[in-house]
């Protein structure tokens, strides 16, 4: 038996970035990501880049509204979601708009 373990670490399944909302495949930019930090803290994460389990939604306050309602954000990151965090959405999506 060979011994020597070079084993390559299982690939980091790629999921592709759908919006919790609504579910449609959007391109990075239009997306939010939502992370929720190894210390359990839920935030918007603003770089895409943050350590954590992230979950993404459009930037239309459509989305935003639809995935509050549904707590679609929650249960993909299986965690409640503060209120706040969905303003921070919302006036992220009005951003996008107007930097358009
Ligand atoms: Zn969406």
């Amino acid at each position: 038996m060979p011994t020597d373990s070079q084993k390559l670490p299982l690939p980091k399944k790629k999921r592709p970035r759908t919006c919790v909302a609504c579910g449609e495949e959007s391109p990075k930019r239009a997306l939010m990501r939502v992370v929720r930090t190894p210390e359990g803290k839920v935030e918007f994460d603003s770089t895409g880049k943050a350590n954590g389990r992230g979950a993404y939604v459009c930037a239309r306050l459509e989305c935003v509204r639809a995935a509050k309602k549904k707590k679609a954000l929650g249960r993909a990151l299986k965690v409640q979601i503060e209120d706040s965090i969905y303003e921070v959405l919302e006036a992220q999506c009005e951003e996008e708009r107007a930097g358009n």
